[in-house]
């Protein structure tokens, strides 16, 4: 007797007709036309049954204050911060609170259920700290928000910074987090590193940096950051986010580099949408893309989970809380477009970034919580192409989140009257 029974489940693997049983909470049973008696059942009429979206990257912190003060004219990421600093002393933590919390529902609609969310500590009220300690309690529930401790405005660059950081840690922030490249010289952004991986190592804390956000080849902070996990015995627990720099550096040098990153198992957390938005500012043409080289870390045995980073904020405004949209911007900037390429991607949004903020239980195995998302395609390659509807959110073994299927009636002579975007893709595509 399960709790709740999905029939007829296709699942990211490729394995078909699955049912998947589910008690007290957790996955049960994992079998090909599984029958039971449950107190609910749902038929997946074939559909793709996939582990929750994760988010990596994000800044819950800003989310949904775009226009505040007023907007990003340039939108380039340096007047995206200057925006912040002025917005950042007006904020109140209950004004914070909601905004974080209203986002929240909008990320469990679209199957979102794990986010890594920066929270800046350059501002020495750490209203922002608060707050969102605030709502990794109110949606625990149904999302698990880990919080890193960024300091915006450089470790070393802004005064108050580093007691500031130390203090976040103390109020139970989760990760340490850093901006080696904001920092005033190189030299700078190379103590930082060392700094962080230190206070990382001394409290037992993962570390996760903004990293080489620039186009400049020359901003190699990775390299730093892949050395001091290594000496602060970190590997395993360290990621490097966004590493534009890596687009624009010498061929010769990346052959170095990646070796030395998988060496020190280091994450990497690029973000599509904001990498392919914001660099290559200074460019005429060509411009460049500004995305790291997400194929080559791939084949380097690096993990790689994508991010949003923002949605709707003096950064970015655009935005959906969807992370089939990071997804669906990777392959067009990546060109990684073949069918293995896709669900390469997938994981990147799935098991990759669950992997890099060490979520316990996750994932669709016997035993795991049972936490998944029903989506109206039919593989991990169609759900990329499609952002389809989540049917179902699962958390828990509960549906906490409905979306109808996309039907559309159609009233053209000799066709049919009803149209499924999901039954498109070719059978024989994979
Ligand atoms: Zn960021």
């Amino acid at each position: 007797m399960f709790d709740l029974l999905i029939v007829n489940a296709t699942l990211p693997d490729g394995r078909t007709g699955q049912g998947i049983g589910i008690r007290d909470g957790r996955i049960a049973e994992i079998a090909p036309g599984l029958q039971a008696e449950a107190a609910q059942i749902i038929d997946a009429g074939g559909h793709l049954v996939s582990p929750p979206f994760v988010d990596p990257h994000f800044h819950m912190d800003a989310t949904l204050s775009l226009g505040l003060p007023r907007m990003n004219r340039s939108g380039t990421l340096l007047e995206g911060i200057a925006l912040w600093g002025e917005l950042r002393p007006t904020l109140t933590k209950e004004a914070v609170v909601e905004r974080a919390v209203r986002y929240c529902d909008l990320a469990v609609s679209k199957g979102l259920m794990a986010v890594r969310s920066h929270v800046d500590v350059s501002d020495p009220r750490l209203v922002t700290v608060e707050a969102l300690l605030e709502v990794r309690e109110i949606v625990a529930p149904y999302l698990d928000l880990q919080l890193v401790a960024f300091p915006q405005d450089g470790y070393f660059r802004h005064p108050d910074a580093a007691a500031a950081l130390e203090r976040a840690l103390d109020m139970g922030v989760d990760v340490v987090g850093g901006i080696p490249h904001f920092e005033r010289t190189m030299e700078a952004g190379r103590a930082s590193v060392e700094a962080l991986c230190r206070i990382a190592a001394d409290r037992g804390l993962r570390v996760d940096m903004h990293c080489d956000e620039t186009d400049d080849p020359l901003s190699r902070h990775v390299e730093t950051l892949a050395e001091q996990t290594v000496r602060f015995g970190l590997q395993g627990r360290v990621a490097g986010s966004h590493l534009t720099s890596m687009h624009s550096m010498d061929n010769y040098y990346v052959s170095k580099l990646l070796p030395l990153m998988a060496e020190a198992r280091l994450a990497a957390i690029p973000n599509p949408l904001i990498n392919i938005m914001i660099q290559g500012r200074h460019d005429t043409y060509p411009k460049r893309r500004g995305l790291t080289r997400i194929p080559e870390l791939m084949a380097a045995g690096i993990d790689v989970g994508l991010g949003q980073d923002c949605v709707m904020d003096p950064w970015y405004s655009m935005g959906t809380g969807d992370l089939l949209d990071v997804a669906h911007m990777a392959v067009h900037a990546t060109q990684l477009g073949s069918q293995d390429d896709k669900r390469a991607l997938f994981d990147a949004v799935t098991v990759n970034s669950a992997r890099i903020m060490g979520l316990q239980d996750y994932g669709l195995q016997v035993g795991c919580h049972a936490d998944m998302v029903l989506l109206q395609a039919r593989d991990p390659a169609e759900a990329i192409r499609l952002r389809p509807n989540r049917l179902k959110v699962i958390r828990r073994g509960k549906v906490i989140a409905e979306t109808a299927p996309e039907v559309t009636r159609l009233s053209l002579p000799g066709r049919p009257d009803e149209l499924d975007p999901a039954a498109y893709a070719p059978r024989d595509a994979s």
